[in-house]
C-alpha cells in the first residue's frame, strides 16, 4: 500500500471543530469520516491503511488515500464522486440531492466471486478488501460493535439464563477490532468472559481502553479465576495468550464447560485474520510471508479443530453459538473440498446448506449463527445497529444526543439502560460517536421537526420511523447551535434490509431465500434515490469474499431543510427495506410491521 501520506504522518485522525476544509459540510463529512477510519485510536493498523476485521481497509494505496482526499476537498455541492474499491475513478456533475460520494468494494463477477481471485487481482492492485465499514468510512472502533455485541448477549440471557449472564462463564476467541467488545459487552451483562487471543498486544490494547479486565498466560488460572468471580455473581474479564483452538480443547481436557462458548477470531480470512496453532504470532506472519499455501492449510487445519472442540462443548452442554466470522463455513468448505480432492469429483453431492458442506459432513453448522438464533426478530422490526458521529470531536455534542434519544423514546427501558451504560463504560475513539437500535416502528411525531420544508409544516403531526424522528431532532438540536457541528448518521451493513449473507444475516431464512442478493442491491439504489449522502455496495464483509453482499449510506444532518428532507426519506426506505425482505420472506412480525408502519408490501397476500 506504500508508505503512509505525508497528510495522515503529520496529524492522523479526522479534523475537529467548525473550520471546513472541503466546499460544503457534506463533502467535510465524508473526509472526515474517511480521517477517523484511519486514526490510531480507532484502527488496528492504520500504517496499512487497515481499518479492523483482518485486512479491511479505507483506501487501496496510500496515494489512493492522498487522492480521495484531494478529491474530496474539491467536490462541488453537485457533484458525485466514485470510489472503486478504495480508489477515486470519477466524478460526475449530478445534483444537490445526490449523494455525494458512492463506493463499490470487492465486488466480483459470481463465477470469479472468490478469495483465489480476489488475491490475484488485489495482489495486481486492482481490488481492496473493504469488509464493512471499513471500505465505507462509517467504522467508529469498539465502540460501535460493543452494543450489538451486548444486546446480543442480553438475548442469549434472556433466553437461557433468566435475564442476566450473572454467574455465566462465557468463553471466547479474538479481542481485535469488533472481537475486543465482547469481554466489556459481557461484563455489562453481568457475566463472566475468557476471551483467548494469540496476540499479546491487541490484549493490551483492550486492557488500556477498559474493555477487558485482565490477562494471562496461564489457563488454570484463568479458569480458577472465572469461576470465583462467577461463584460470587461479579462482572470479571480476562484475556488468555494463546490460540483459541488451545485453549478450548485444553479446557475439554479439564473438563471445563463454559455456559456460552462463541468466537471472534477473523476466521473469515483463513490467510489473513486466523492464525494456525503451533507458532507465535511473529513466526506465523513469517510463514505467511513465505509459504501462504502451507499457512492457509494449517490455518483451515486449526479452524477444523477449533469448530470440533466448539461442538464437543456444546455437546456437553455449552451453549455454542457462531458470532459471525463465517468459521463454520470456512471449515465445511475446507472439508468439502479435501473430500473432492481424496474422491476426485464431487459435483453431484448434495450440498448443504448453501456452504459447501455435504450433506454427511452438517456438523460444523450443529450451531447455529447468532442473527437466526438471536437478531432476527428484531431485523422483522427493521430495527438495527443504527450509528451517529458528532463531527465538531467535542463529546457534549454526542452527550446531547444521548439525552435526546432518552427524550425522544421515554417508554425503551432497555434503551435508556444501554446509554447509560455505554455514557459510564464505553471510552470514545476518534470522534465521539455513539449507537443504538432503533427500527422502522413509526409513530405520530407532533411538529417531528422545525427544518423541513413544505414536506413538514409546523405544528403538523406526522407518521414517522424510530430512526428518522431521532435523526430530524439531532437536525433541529444542530439548527439551534445545541450542537456544536453537523452530526453524521450511519449504520453497520450488518442491518435488516441491507446484506444477503446466507451463513449470517440471512442464514435460514424462512422461504430458503438465503443466498438471494437483490436485497441490498435493492436497498442500496433505494436510499441513492432517497437522497442518502454516501452510499456503498460491498462483497465480502465479515464472512469473507463471495459470501456477502452488503451496504452502507451516510446522511450528513447539518440543520439545514435538504438534510432533514434526506433524512426524513433515508431513514424511512433504509428500515423499510429491511420490513419488505423479511415480510417477502414469510416472517409474521415484518408482515405486521409493514402494516402497523404503512409499508405496503405489494404481494402480502398471495
Ligand atoms: P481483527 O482482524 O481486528 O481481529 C481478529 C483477532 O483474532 C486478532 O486480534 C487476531 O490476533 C486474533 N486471532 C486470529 N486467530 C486466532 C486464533 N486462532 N486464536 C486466538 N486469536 C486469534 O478482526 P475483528 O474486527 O475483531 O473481527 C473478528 C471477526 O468477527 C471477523 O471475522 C469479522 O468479520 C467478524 N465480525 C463479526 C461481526 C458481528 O457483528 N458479529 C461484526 C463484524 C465483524
Amino acid at each position: 500500500v506504500g508508505d503512509p501520506s505525508d497528510r495522515w504522518r503529520a496529524d492522523p485522525g479526522a479534523s475537529t471543530g467548525t473550520d471546513i476544509e472541503c466546499e460544503g459540510w457534506r463533502q467535510e463529512a465524508a473526509l472526515r469520516m474517511l480521517d477517523n477510519n484511519l486514526d490510531p485510536e480507532v484502527a488496528e493498523l492504520p500504517e496499512d491503511l487497515v481499518v479492523y476485521g483482518g485486512t479491511g481497509r479505507a483506501a487501496r494505496s496510500w496515494d489512493a488515500y492522498d487522492a480521495i482526499v484531494a478529491q474530496l476537498r474539491e467536490l462541488g455541492d453537485t457533484e458525485t464522486l466514485l470510489v472503486q474499491s478504495g480508489k477515486p475513478v470519477g466524478r460526475f456533475e449530478t445534483h444537490e440531492r445526490a449523494p455525494r460520494v458512492l463506493i463499490a468494494n470487492s465486488n466480483l463477477v459470481g463465477k470469479w466471486d472468490n478469495w483465489e481471485q480476489f488475491h490475484e487481482l488485489e495482489a495486481k492492485g486492482l481490488i481492496m478488501y473493504g469488509q464493512m465499514t471499513a471500505g465505507s468510512w462509517a467504522y467508529i472502533g469498539t465502540q460501535g460493535i460493543v452494543q450489538g455485541t451486548y444486546e446480543t448477549l442480553a438475548e442469549a440471557a434472556r433466553q437461557h439464563f433468566r435475564g442476566s449472564l450473572e454467574g455465566n462463564v462465557v468463553v471466547t476467541g479474538g479481542l481485535g477490532g469488533m472481537g475486543g467488545a465482547q469481554p466489556l459487552a459481557v461484563t455489562m451483562n453481568e457475566g463472566v468472559c475468557i476471551a483467548a487471543e494469540v496476540d499479546e498486544a491487541r490484549i493490551d490494547r483492550r486492557i488500556e481502553t477498559g474493555y477487558c479486565e485482565e490477562k494471562t498466560d496461564d489457563l488454570d488460572e484463568a479458569i480458577e479465576r472465572a469461576e470465583a468471580a462467577a461463584a460470587a455473581g461479579e462482572p470479571y474479564s480476562v484475556g488468555v495468550h494463546a490460540n483459541a483452538a488451545d485453549v478450548l480443547e485444553a479446557m475439554l481436557e479439564r473438563e471445563f464447560v463454559p455456559d456460552v462458548v462463541t468466537d471472534q477470531t477473523a476466521a473469515h480470512d483463513a490467510l489473513e485474520g486466523y492464525y494456525p496453532s503451533g507458532y507465535t504470532v511473529a513466526e506465523a506472519d513469517e510463514l505467511r510471508e513465505r509459504d501462504p499455501e502451507r499457512y492457509e492449510r494449517e490455518s483451515l487445519e486449526t479452524m477444523e479443530r477449533h469448530v470440533d472442540a466448539i461442538l464437543e462443548l456444546q455437546e456437553r452442554g455449552a451453549v455454542a453459538v457462531e458470532y459471525g466470522n463465517n468459521v463454520r463455513g470456512q471449515v465445511a468448505d475446507f472439508r468439502a473440498e479435501r473430500a473432492r480432492d481424496s474422491e476426485g469429483s464431487g459435483d453431484d453431492e448434495v450440498r448443504w446448506p448453501l456452504s459447501g458442506a455435504t450433506d454427511a459432513e452438517r456438523a460444523p453448522f450443529d450451531f447455529p449463527g447468532f442473527v437466526p438464533a438471536y437478531v432476527r426478530p428484531l431485523f422483522c422490526e427493521g430495527k438495527g445497529p443504527f450509528r451517529w458521529v458528532a463531527l465538531s470531536g467535542d463529546p457534549a455534542d454526542i452527550h446531547r444526543t444521548d439525552e435526546a434519544v432518552k427524550e425522544l423514546f421515554p417508554e425503551k427501558d432497555a434503551l435508556h439502560r444501554w446509554i447509560d451504560l455505554a455514557r459510564e463504560r464505553v471510552s470514545f475513539q476518534g470522534l465521539p460517536a455513539r449507537v443504538c437500535w432503533l427500527g422502522a416502528e413509526t409513530s405520530e411525531t407532533p411538529q417531528a421537526s422545525r427544518s423541513g420544508g413544505d414536506e413538514a409544516a409546523e405544528g403538523d403531526d406526522e407518521r414517522l420511523t424510530e430512526r428518522a424522528r431521532f435523526a430530524l431532532r439531532i437536525n433541529d438540536l444542530v439548527a439551534d447551535g445545541e450542537i456544536r457541528a453537523p452530526v453524521v448518521v450511519t449504520r453497520d451493513h450488518l442491518d435488516a434490509g441491507s446484506v444477503a449473507s446466507p451463513n449470517r444475516e440471512t442464514e435460514d431464512m424462512k422461504d430458503g431465500s438465503d443466498a438471494v442478493a437483490d436485497w441490498p442491491i435493492l436497498n442500496a439504489l433505494l436510499n441513492c434515490a432517497a437522497g442518502a449522502d454516501i452510499v456503498s455496495v460491498h462483497d465480502g464483509g465479515g464472512v469473507g469474499i463471495g459470501n456477502a453482499l452488503h451496504t452502507n449510506n451516510h446522511v450528513v444532518l447539518d440543520g439545514s431543510d435538504l438534510a432533514a428532507e434526506k433524512a426524513r426519506r433515508v431513514f424511512t426506505t433504509d428500515p423499510g427495506t429491511g420490513v419488505v425482505r423479511h415480510a417477502d420472506a414469510g416472517y409474521e412480525a415484518a408482515l405486521e410491521r409493514a402494516r402497523t408502519s404503512d409499508i405496503a408490501v405489494p404481494m402480502e397476500d398471495r
